[in-house]
């Protein structure tokens, strides 16, 4: 019998630095040897990636550990569940100025995505670190580089340090289960940025508007009818709102925070957020996929769509940002011709054309105000970056 284990994660708290935009990364030992060589390589082979997917504008600081974690309480019953890691962000934000389009009111954005959206809200020195993740040191691991090398019972490393990163950068929801009303709960009254995605099937309301507890929400919570209704997520799946696991009883670490086990195919990078992980080549992943990329660039995140992602993503400019009257595109890349696209929020198409050369300018002065994201794909190698812009009045 293949052995499960879950993903576990915190739904609570992390956050981004500033000048390089790399994630950055402290290694911790809560008690034992310190991190090998081996173990930061499969560490930073994960943080480079998101490097590249995000290309953040400020540095990613991560704390990270590798401790024995033996136990987890995972669900409403008395099961346990053995992790492989866990991450949470190490503070949340909200209360931005109303006047920026980015921004939902009241709603808890992850550090390190606040950051990257309203860099003056926080201090480095109030907040060292953007994301926490905890990693068990008694699992048998894989840090090697190479599929060829993991054994038919190990974990790879890298793949689930890909996984929690993904909690930390926003991938989680704020529902949780509450001991005492012995139901789930969510935080109704501030969500977190992902809770506003979440919608029942094809449902026109999304899951903030229920109370924070009580049979509606245990019901919606665990109605294993959950989808999100990110625009980028739901294009890159096909048109198709993604599923979100909801599972009819509750996971704790593991419901809402995750995609349906089993919705993606065996090989389809996007299983990489489901709840949990097998052995060897059943979990062996070193790229995230597009749908869960599509999810990053809803929330707020720019993101290099394509996997190729050092042929475009850090050589676009756009500005100025934000923009009244006119908004210019620069590319630094002798390459030729892109398609370009610019969606709305919702995911309206409001300008396409294919150019060529190294800057254009196009006017926005009567479009909207809000927020924006520029499709840049590039003719010749397929290869496309998500990047967002604010149209102001
Ligand atoms: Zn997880």
């Amino acid at each position: 019998m293949k052995t499960k284990y879950n993903l576990a994660f915190l739904s609570i708290l992390m956050y981004l630095g500033l000048n390089a935009g790399i994630v950055d990364v402290t290694y911790n030992t809560g008690s034992g040897s310190s991190w090998s060589q081996a173990q930061k390589a499969a560490f930073e082979r994960a943080a480079k990636h998101w490097t590249d997917v995000l290309t953040p504008n400020h540095d990613i600081r991560v704390n990270a550990y590798l401790h024995n974690l033996y136990v987890f309480h995972g669900s409403n019953d008395s099961s346990w569940f053995r992790v492989l890691g866990y991450a949470s962000a190490d503070q949340l934000y909200r209360d931005f100025p109303s006047s920026d389009p980015q921004f939902v009111a009241n709603t808890f954005y992850h550090a390190a995505l606040a950051q990257k959206l309203n860099g003056n809200a926080i201090s480095s020195s109030t907040l060292p670190y953007h994301i926490t993740i905890h990693m068990n040191s008694s699992q048998k691991w894989y840090f090697g580089e190479h599929f060829s090398g993991i054994g038919p019972k190990e974990y790879d490393f890298t793949t689930v340090v890909l996984h929690e990163l993904a909690h930390g950068l926003g991938f989680s929801s704020s529902a949780r289960y509450d001991s005492t009303l012995s139901a789930p709960v969510y935080n109704a009254a501030t969500p977190y940025s992902m809770d506003r995605f979440v919608y029942k099937n094809l449902g026109a309301v999304d899951m903030t508007s229920l109370p924070a507890s009580g049979s509606s929400t245990t019901s919606f919570l665990t109605s294993n009818s959950l989808y999100f209704k990110g625009s980028e997520a739901s294009s890159q799946n096909g048109g198709n709102r993604p599923k979100i696991y909801a599972p009819s009883s509750w996971v704790q670490g593991s419901s809402l925070s995750h995609w349906d086990l089993g919705y993606f195919g065996s090989l389809n990078k996007d299983k990489l957020m489901e709840p949990q992980a097998g052995f060897a080549n059943s979990h062996f992943f070193r790229q995230v996929g597009k749908v869960t990329r599509g999810f990053m660039s809803d929330i707020g995140w720019d993101v290099t769509m394509s996997v190729n992602e050092n042929s475009i993503a850090k050589r676009i400019k756009l500005f100025p940002n934000p923009s009244v009257s006119n908004l210019n595109i620069y590319i630094d890349d002798d390459v030729g011709k892109y398609q370009l696209r610019i969606r709305s929020i919702t995911g309206k198409v409001c300008y396409e054309n294919e150019i060529s050369g190294n800057q254009i300018a196009i006017p926005i002065e009567n479009w909207n105000s809000g927020v924006y994201t520029v499709e840049l794909i590039n003719s010749k190698t397929g290869s496309a970056q998500h990047q967002k812009f604010i149209k102001t009045n």
